[in-house]
């Protein structure tokens, strides 16, 4: 059977994705508050971490963002934290 029609052609959806766990206002890596980005991102290490900017690119972060590596995530002013990358 062969299967016809539009598949995911509808109208395109607000797909905005939030962190949605528990999080500490600050750096796994460095303890520093985050500020208005985060990174939830896979260290040299190995394991992932909610890391500042300033770690993901220069300290334990790898460094890059995208499906398998982290994501980049900025504070709203509801004081939620949108996906903006990878
Ligand atoms: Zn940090």
């Amino acid at each position: 059977m062969k299967l016809k029609g539009p598949f995911g052609l509808g109208p395109k959806k607000d797909k905005r994705v939030y962190w949605s766990s528990p999080l500490e206002d600050k750096c796994q890596t460095c303890s520093l508050p985050f500020g208005d980005t985060m990174y939830d991102m896979k260290t040299v290490h190995g394991p992932w971490a909610n890391m500042c900017h300033s770690c993901a690119m220069h300290g334990h972060g790898i460094g890059k963002v995208g499906l398998g590596f982290g994501q980049k995530y900025e504070k709203q002013p509801d004081g939620k934290w949108l996906k903006t990358e990878g």
